[in-house]
């Protein structure tokens, strides 16, 4: 087993006005896909979303998870991609059964084919005041491929010039996100001059970026991506970020979801089948609860956490 770790690398123009990120979560996409097969068209698209989920939790000022998800009207039903503020992230696809995705369906084919496809961005803060609910946006999907869709839902609901380009395939998730930076008149005064040239700098980026071809994107690391593109600029650069796959999934957490179903369905399952199983979504991760566990489950007011676990409980 090749030993791959990935980079998320920030960089900003000099004169302060675009910051950009280049990412290569290659090692963690080919995680998300171990326990699934996707068809090809799906793969391109949760891919890319990966590599968004990490550039735009990389580049808020937010301590927390960001969950991007679409909800599809087409052959699949739901993309969810989650990212921690410490770039762990897991992510998982839902497709409506027997269906067959053509490989070169677009965003569209796959999640709007009657227009009701749904972004939605949520914000989960780590550590939240009582009573405080994520935030959470929620907008038509604007745009035929994953980059015009968060482009489009930065613009509208941030006001935030971003571009991004963006590319997976079964074994690579790489992308390269620049942003205007509002300006505040840098580091000198604000004249009518510091704000042209910031305004020339964010031009002359977004040419640069537009030179990109997926292919190339593919095919290149990012530490060459990054010469190749921006040489003749002058930018500084950040030490290296390092997403990982993680799965936040646990028999708890599991267990609550039981919980939220009601006693009546549980049972049902119990007494039809002997033993509820759950397998999780994102990791694959196999949880089982026999009629003792889910007595327990339901007998307890307390919150499930509180529990001893199944296993020993039984003694
Ligand atoms: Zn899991």
């Amino acid at each position: 087993m090749s030993i791959t770790q990935d980079t998320l690398q920030k960089f900003i123009f000099d004169n302060a006005a675009v910051r950009g990120e280049l990412i290569d979560i290659s090692a963690t996409w080919r995680e998300v896909q171990a326990r699934h097969d996707y068809p090809a068209a799906v793969k391109k698209v949760l891919g890319q979303m990966t590599a968004a989920a990490a550039l735009l939790s990389a580049n808020l000022k937010f301590n927390g998870s960001i969950i991007m998800q679409i909800h599809g009207d087409g052959p699949v039903r739901l993309l969810v991609v989650e990212c921690d503020a410490e770039l762990r992230l897991r992510a998982t696809a839902k497709l409506n059964p027997d269906v067959t995705i053509a490989d070169d369906s677009n965003l569209t084919a796959l999640l709007n084919a009657h227009g009701k496809g749904r972004f939605i961005i949520t914000l989960d803060p780590l550590e939240k005041v009582p009573g405080q609910q994520p935030y959470q946006g929620v907008v038509p999907l604007d745009g035929d491929d994953v980059a015009t869709v968060i482009e489009n839902y930065m613009l509208r609901s941030e006001q935030l010039d971003t571009k991004l380009w963006l590319a997976a395939d079964d074994h690579v998730s790489r992308g390269l996100l620049l942003q205007k930076l509002p300006y505040h008149g840098g580091k000198a005064e604000a004249t009518p001059l510091n704000q042209e040239e910031a305004l020339e700098t964010w031009n002359r980026a977004v040419i640069l970026g537009s030179t990109l071809k997926e292919q190339e994107l593919l095919e290149t690391g990012i530490d060459v991506l990054i010469q190749r593109l921006f040489w003749e600029e002058t930018i500084r650069v950040f030490d290296p970020l390092h997403p990982q796959f993680h799965c936040s999934c646990t028999r708890e957490k599991v267990g609550n979801m039981l919980k939220m179903l009601g006693p009546e369905e549980v049972e049902g399952v119990i007494a039809e089948r002997g033993t509820v199983a759950v397998n999780c979504d994102f990791c694959g991760q196999h949880y089982e609860y026999d009629k003792v566990d889910c007595a327990q489950l339901f007998a307890s007011n307390a919150p499930v956490e509180t529990l001893l676990p199944a296993g020993e409980a039984k003694h």
